[in-house]
């Protein structure tokens, strides 16, 4: 097993929830740490760009609206297997599918509005990491 970093949002419903100390306090309890938090309003364009790889889907329109619809925490993970140990934390994309216990189960409200956001490949993170932080930001 290897040490690694993951990126991860907070998303607008749980800031506007006021849940940002629950996920939290559930993504410490499995062992990750914060290495990096910074809470922002994004941008339009921020938010296209981050979720370029999804340009084509008939969700992303909406999805770029809910990501400026409130402030969100970008967050950078570290730990053992983090990408794939915060993908299980998270839950399925789909409140409805995730297993019980999940950030996602607990506390998303829908398939768009489910909270968080979590890296889904080590390349990935490393770019997702490289848009919002930078080197002298990540204190492990
Ligand atoms: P994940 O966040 O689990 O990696 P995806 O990368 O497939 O999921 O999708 C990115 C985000 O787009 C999701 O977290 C969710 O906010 C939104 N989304 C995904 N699928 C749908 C859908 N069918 N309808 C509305 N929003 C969606
Ligand atoms: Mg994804």
């Amino acid at each position: 097993m290897a040490v690694e970093r993951t990126f991860s949002i907070l998303k607008p419903d749980a800031t506007r929830r006021n849940l940002t100390g629950k996920i939290n306090a559930k993504l410490e309890e499995s062992g990750l740490r914060i290495v990096a938090q910074r809470r922002v309003q994004l941008t339009r364009t921020q938010a296209e760009g981050f979720y370029a790889v999804h340009k084509a889907r008939p969700f992303f329109n909406d999805l770029c609206a809910f990501m400026i619809s409130g402030p969100v925490v970008l967050q950078v993970l570290e730990g053992e297997n983090a990408v794939a140990k915060y993908r299980d934390v998270m839950g399925a994309t789909n409140p409805a599918n995730a297993a019980p216990g999940t950030i996602r189960k607990e506390f998303a409200e829908s398939i768009e509005a489910n909270s968080v956001h979590g890296s889904d490949s080590l390349d990935n993170a490393a770019q997702e990491i490289a848009y919002f932080f930078s080197q002298c930001e990540i204190v492990g």
